[in-house]
């Protein structure tokens, strides 16, 4: 691993690490992940998608963090914004919340850099992402969008090859309704 750069990587399920790790790897980086979605409902569905992660953390064999599940904090930040629709302004302020501790934890822990997995959904908007995450990072933020290059389509298949849980909503008790 030596001479590769170091990226702390915000990981929003365990399906999605599995494409999205292996190409910052092919890409030359070292990653360690970073789990942090206090926007999941309900507990239960949280603990199924951590232990998913952790799956995946194994078979990959890859450095991981876990974030606190920091539920009251993520009602307190989509306040007002209960009735927007999935891809409105309430997923803005959710990216922002999980982008905004993945930097705290990237300059705390002296990353050069930090990213994250939400660009490989079909269902998320890279430029939205990509603009969130250079105003709160800046320069340390590297900008992609993973669902480039079929990435999506790679983390449906090594979900498959792993046998991982695959959920069925984006997180929120919104987004179950
Ligand atoms: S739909 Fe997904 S991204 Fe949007 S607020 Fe809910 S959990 Fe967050």
């Amino acid at each position: 691993m030596e001479g590769r750069t170091k990226i702390l990587l915000h990981v929003c399920c365990g399906v999605c690490a599995t494409s999205v790790v292996e190409r910052l790897c092919e890409e030359g980086f070292e990653v360690t992940a970073f789990f942090y979605n206090p926007n999941i409902h309900p507990p239960e569905e949280y603990e199924r998608r951590l232990k998913t992660f952790l799956k995946v953390a194994e078979i990959m064999n890859f450095p991981y963090l876990i974030g606190e599940y920091e539920v009251e904090k993520w009602w307190e930040r989509i306040k007002g914004l209960e009735k927007e629709p999935e891809g409105g302004k309430r997923c803005e302020v959710c990216f922002q919340l999980r982008i905004e501790e993945t930097y705290r934890i990237a300059k705390e822990m002296d990353f050069p850099f930090f990213t994250t997995t939400l660009t490989v959904s079909p269902h998320k908007k890279a430029e939205v992402i990509n603009r969130i995450g250079k105003e709160i990072g800046e320069e340390r933020f590297l900008i992609r969008d993973f669902k480039k290059k079929e990435g999506f389509k790679r983390a449906i298949q090594l979900s498959k090859e792993f046998s991982l849980y695959r959920q069925n909503y984006c997180g929120c008790i919104f987004s179950k309704r």
